[in-house]
């Protein structure tokens, strides 16, 4: 009873408090101000339970911008495998969707699912503000569906 109580708030809090880390692996940084926007007090995204981290040791989920370039493959991995587990992987933008406008280049790799597991893909050059939060909200619903808000 106790151990089934105590899960049950783990999972609760997980669910309204994801802590977010941002990486660009290479975008123009169009997705990353968008991202910056989102998080600004216009957005308010912490009544969301939304926070910005700046660690992946304490990250739950990796907003990641831009395609893969070959000089960041390395460096984006890094970051994934210091998450801690369970962990989440958004693609803003669609250069991290597909590698966008930089598909084919000799230096980009592709998309991030090239290198990580991606739980949602959000398109859009940029992504709005409106979008990325839409998307985040989104995954929250998927992260323990039975657990209340
Ligand atoms: S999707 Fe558009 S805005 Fe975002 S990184 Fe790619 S080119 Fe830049």
């Amino acid at each position: 009873m106790i151990k089934n109580f105590i899960g049950n708030l783990y999972r609760w809090a997980q669910k309204n408090s994801l802590w977010v880390m941002h990486f660009n692996s290479g975008s123009c940084n169009g997705c990353d101000i968008e991202i910056l926007d989102t998080l600004t007090p216009r957005y308010d995204v912490e009544r969301l339970g939304i926070v910005a981290e700046a660690s992946p040791r304490h990250a739950d989920v990796l907003l990641c911008t831009g395609p893969v370039t070959r000089q960041s493959r390395d460096a984006l991995w890094q970051i994934y495998s210091q998450m801690p587990e369970p962990k989440w992987v958004v693609a803003v933008g669609s250069c991290s969707n597909t590698g966008g406008v930089f598909h084919g280049s000799d230096t980009v790799l592709g998309g991030v699912d090239e290198i990580l597991p991606v739980d949602l893909y959000i398109p859009g050059c940029p992504c709005r503000p409106e979008a990325i939060i839409e998307g985040l909200i989104a995954l929250r619903e998927r992260i323990y569906p039975n657990v209340r808000k």
